[in-house]
């Protein structure tokens, strides 16, 4: 069973686009049985990097009743789908295609958090504080290579209230797109593991949305997690748009991320449908390939069950209610 922290299956939904990537009837097959769920309220497209280096401007502020309109169609998006919407762990099971429900870009709550209660009514279990933007409560990380991922300030008052709001409910506080003042900020106040849903090594890809390995650290030493995202520019050393980069280079991050926290911590992210992934890999249909690459790369049975499925079930264990 493989679950997954990042898919952008609901913004080609509610865009009446089809996916790339994430197949729902291929799903079975590939043992993938879910995981987040992202709802984006879109930002204007991201020009792929033609050249290196590339520094793409920060996007706009999007406005809340704005964000807080296309969130309602998102999630009508993600109710139309075939899937269960999780609100426990033991929603899981093989067979089965289950949903996080996860904001990426906290814009559609409001800054005095008045309609965070409703969202988890209605399933959210998961919040991005930001995407690559700023917003009422943090500002996200420019798509720059190279660059560290320190481009910003922190989080601002109403993020932090969001945070012990989310630990008060329970629920998880993604660091993904975060810059990394924001994210220190969060492991100061987070009561919670720390859990970046689809980044990758900065010592390997050095991108800015990817971590330090003093974020990473923190991440080991909170129980926390990182979902290993598959994009190919967040993957490669040279930060390229190269559709024919090898699965080696997934293992790749696997390996240094296992190596610096230990394999409790690494998991997949895999940003299907929202970037460009190894074209060997091509979608959901092809997960079992990277199973494979992993076990050649020397995982036993214990180490893949943890990064495909365990991992993440026992960060949402301690981290939901
Ligand atoms: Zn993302």
């Amino acid at each position: 069973m493989i679950i997954d922290g990042h898919n952008d299956l609901v913004l080609h939904c509610w865009r009446g686009e089809p996916t790339e990537h994430l197949d729902l009837d291929a799903a079975q097959a590939a043992d993938f049985a879910g995981g987040f769920f992202a709802l984006y309220v879109p930002s204007p497209p991201v020009p792929d990097p033609t050249a290196i280096p590339y520094a793409v401007p920060l996007a706009d502020q999007i406005p809340h009743e704005e964000a807080a309109r296309i969130a309602e169609e998102l999630f009508d998006a993600l109710c139309a789908l075939p899937v269960t919407r999780a609100t426990s762990v033991d929603d899981f099971r093989a067979g089965h295609v289950t949903a996080i429900v996860h904001m990426e870009g906290a814009e559609p709550i409001s800054s005095d958090l008045s309609n965070l209660e409703r969202w988890y009514e209605r399933g959210l279990r998961s919040i991005g504080l930001v995407w690559s933007r700023p917003n009422d409560f943090a500002e996200g990380v420019p798509f720059r290579f190279p660059s560290p991922p320190d481009t910003g300030g922190g989080l601002t008052d109403a993020g932090r209230e969001l945070v012990r709001a989310c630990n008060e409910l329970g629920i998880l506080v993604d660091v993904s797109h975060l810059n990394e003042a924001g994210f220190w900020d969060v492991a100061g106040l987070s009561a919670a593991p720390l859990v970046a849903t689809h980044s990758n090594a900065h010592a390997l890809c050095a991108v800015s949305r990817n971590l330090l390995d003093t974020q990473l650290d923190a991440i080991r030493d909170s129980n926390g997690i990182v979902g290993v995202n598959f994009a190919v520019t967040f993957l490669r050393e040279d930060g390229s748009l190269v559709p024919a980069t090898p699965i080696s280079e997934i293992v790749r991050h696997v390996d240094y991320l296992a190596d610096r926290m230990g394999v409790d911590h690494v998991a997949f992210g895999s940003d299907f449908d929202g970037a460009v992934v190894p074209a060997e890999l091509g979608g959901v249909a092809g997960l079992p390939k990277l199973v494979d690459a992993l076990r050649s790369a020397g995982y036993d049975d214990a180490a893949v069950a943890k990064i495909t499925h365990e991992n993440w079930l026992r960060v949402l264990r301690a981290t939901w209610r």
